[in-house]
């Protein structure tokens, strides 16, 4: 009798001692997109809060249009960068050689000149292309997000947070692995609009970033799309067959750097740079919709051609 006291009594204590997970999420508006976040744990609202302040951070440190912004004095050559900063900027600079200039992270006065910053919208001539094309002003609007996802996932780590997913506009991050055990699903979205596309199943901690031309993007007089990723060598929107580019990779600042230099090297380029640098998988969706799915993505619920690393 004593002895089942004792094992009861200590069932007991165990259970008291469990670790209680609860879930915190929020949708917060930040660097000019909407981010939804979500994560379990056993103290998730203090893990919550300290990537919003994170995230906030990120944005006061790197915006490339708010004139009190980090970035915004160093394109006025007002300051230097610490140590942190410089490795940002050095990792940017490095992931433009590894792409062939394709990433380019120095096109803010082009994005300017097009409108994107002001919201005013004008359709440049070639003279005034080549005028701002080569003068150096940072822009890290194509990394920023995937860096952010980068950054909370290092600071989720000794934080006793058991997973949590983020959509930081178009960049999913997912950390941990559901308790059940069954793979992460992300959709990736129609670039027309309706049912996506089709869903990218993902284990642990994986960034799934989307680049597209529906994301931003005005109409011309000339009835033309004139949509945010410029193809660095015409300083104009990247003029090929895609709509959109997903990757997939652990490394969340190369993932969103990567989207962004395949969707303006178009399929063909693209693929053959998949073939020849592994690490990353990709999803291409063209205007006319057909999808193109590297080998070692697992994509569901649609019809899909497999680009393999023989072709
Ligand atoms: P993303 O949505 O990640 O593809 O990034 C697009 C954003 O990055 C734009 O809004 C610009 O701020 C900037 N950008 C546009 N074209 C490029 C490019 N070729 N390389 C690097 N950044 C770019
Ligand atoms: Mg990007």
């Amino acid at each position: 009798m004593k002895k089942f006291l004792i094992i009861f009594l200590a069932l007991l204590t165990l259970s008291g001692c469990a670790p209680r997970e609860e879930k915190a999420s929020e949708t917060i508006f930040c660097m000019d997109t909407v981010m939804d976040i979500q994560i379990w744990g056993q103290d998730a609202q203090t893990a919550l809060k300290q990537v919003k302040t994170l995230l906030q951070e990120l944005e006061a440190t790197w915006s490339a249009n708010d004139g009190k912004s980090f970035l915004a004095a160093l394109n006025r050559g007002e300051v230097k960068p610490n140590a942190e900063q410089q490795a940002l900027l050095d990792r940017a600079e490095e992931l433009s050689r590894y792409t062939g200039g394709a990433f380019d992270p120095k096109l803010l006065s082009l994005m300017q000149l097009w409108g994107f910053a002001s919201e005013i919208y004008h359709v440049p001539d070639e003279a005034e292309i080549k005028k701002v094309m080569k003068d150096g002003r940072w822009d890290l609007g194509a990394l920023i997000k995937g860096y952010a996802a980068e950054r909370i996932v290092q600071l989720l780590e000794p934080l006793k947070v058991s997973r949590a997913v983020m959509n930081l506009g178009g960049n999913v991050q997912t950390y941990g692995n559901k308790p059940d055990g069954t793979a992460w699903r992300v959709a990736i979205q129609n670039p027309n609009g309706g049912d996506p596309v089709g869903m990218v199943s993902v284990e642990g901690s994986e960034a799934v970033v989307t680049s597209g031309n529906y994301q931003r993007y005005f109409i011309g007089d000339d009835g033309k799309r004139y949509h945010h990723i410029l193809d660095p060598q015409t300083g104009a929107p990247a003029d090929n067959e895609l709509s959109s580019v997903t990757v997939l990779c652990a490394d969340g600042a190369k993932a969103d750097a990567l989207s962004t230099a395949l969707f303006v090297m178009g399929l063909e380029k693209g693929s053959a740079f998949w073939r020849q640098n592994p690490g990353f998988e990709v999803v291409f969706v063209t205007q006319t919709g057909e999808v193109y799915a590297t080998e070692g993505v697992d994509l569901s619920h649609c019809e899909f051609e497999v680009l393999s690393r023989e072709d």
